[in-house]
């Protein structure tokens, strides 16, 4: 059974969310949403889309301070001159998500809850009976480690990894009220829940007020457009000389590495990335390629910091 609902304010959206008393998913782009409910990976009855709740839908930049709604297209992201000026790093990320067709209609807030992949996971109902199923579906054991009792799914987020280096912070509001937090403290590292947002809550906005002097960018995948990430990497330089690097499609979570540019080596920052990114066997690029070029990515990065 599939009942589709499309509230025209955030108070009618609970009011729905209540009744269905937790069967149901919210809906922005839908770009990700569809793709699950196709291949029978989201099994909720109910569909709430947001979209006719024209408030989530902003761009404000007062004092350098930007403040984005949710239902913000990548597209609008990336064709705002204010944005273009003030936060390259944000538009270059959103630029690598997808194709041009797809961003027009995927939202800022949908791509940063983009669900967590896996190559043995994000298949068709088909596919995944032929070669059996794993613990984040009906089964019982994780298929791309052989049989461990975790799930490693990665995150795949392009514009997280930039809003993470950007320090950037999220409103979250639900029917008891409104709160606020940085964006790296809503992801949980866990393969099957891999966000802690509660169960009836809609993220309202997103805040970047660190102005960075220094940044950089770049995405490893299969083909230039289209593709998910293999390993993306966005890094910025503060005011205060702190470097924020942030690995995204090689874990769980996306991972934050933080600390004054003076004291940081080149050696010590590939050490902690590598040590912190549970990366597996579970994406287009082999294991090892991939995690070879985390090394390549953040050297490229050092070169670039460190240039005269
Ligand atoms: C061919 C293809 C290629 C893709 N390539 C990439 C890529 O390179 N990089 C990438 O990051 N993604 C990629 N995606 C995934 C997806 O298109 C993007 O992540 C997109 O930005 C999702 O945004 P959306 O608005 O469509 O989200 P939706 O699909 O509507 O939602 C995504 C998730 O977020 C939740 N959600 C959305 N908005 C809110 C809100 N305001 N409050 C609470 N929950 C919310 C939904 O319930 C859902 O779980 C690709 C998808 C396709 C089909
Ligand atoms: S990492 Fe393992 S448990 Fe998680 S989706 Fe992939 S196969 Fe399933």
């Amino acid at each position: 059974m599939e009942y589709y609902h499309s509230p025209d304010t955030i108070q009618d959206a609970f009011s729905i969310a209540e009744k269905c008393d937790g069967n149901f998913i919210y809906f922005a782009g839908g770009t990700d949403v569809q793709i699950y409910r196709k291949q029978n990976l989201d099994k909720n009855d109910h569909i709430i889309d947001l979209s006719s709740i024209h408030d989530l839908n902003s761009i404000s930049l007062k004092d350098g301070n930007l403040t984005l709604g949710a239902m913000t297209s990548l597209g609008d992201i990336i064709t705002s001159n204010k944005i273009q000026n003030k936060y390259p790093l944000l538009v270059e990320a959103a630029k690598s998500v997808a194709t041009p067709v797809i961003r027009k209609t995927a939202t800022i807030g949908g791509n940063i809850l983009v669900r967590n992949r896996c190559t043995f996971y994000n298949q068709s109902q088909e596919w995944r009976n032929g070669v059996g199923s794993c613990l984040r579906d009906v089964g019982d054991i994780c298929q791309v480690t052989g049989g461990k009792n975790d799930c490693y799914s990665r995150n795949v987020s392009d514009t997280a990894a930039a809003l993470i280096a950007l320090n950037a912070e999220i409103t979250l509001l639900n029917s008891a009220g409104v709160s606020q937090q940085p964006l790296k403290d809503i992801f949980l590292p866990c393969g099957i829940k891999f966000h802690d947002l509660g169960n009836d809550n809609i993220l309202t906005q997103i805040s970047v007020s660190m102005k960075p002097k220094r940044w950089w960018y770049k995405k490893l995948r299969l083909r230039k457009t289209l593709d998910f990430t293999s390993l993306t990497v966005a890094a910025t330089i503060d005011i205060n000389n702190i470097a924020r690097i942030c690995l995204n499609g090689v874990s769980m979570t996306p991972i934050l590495i933080e600390e004054p540019l003076e004291t940081l080596t080149l050696e010590n920052l590939i050490k902690q990335a590598r040590k912190n990114c549970k990366t597996v066997d579970n994406d287009l690029m082999p294991l090892k390629y991939r995690r070879e070029m985390i090394n390549v990515f953040l050297e490229e990065w050092w070169e670039y910091e460190h240039r005269k």
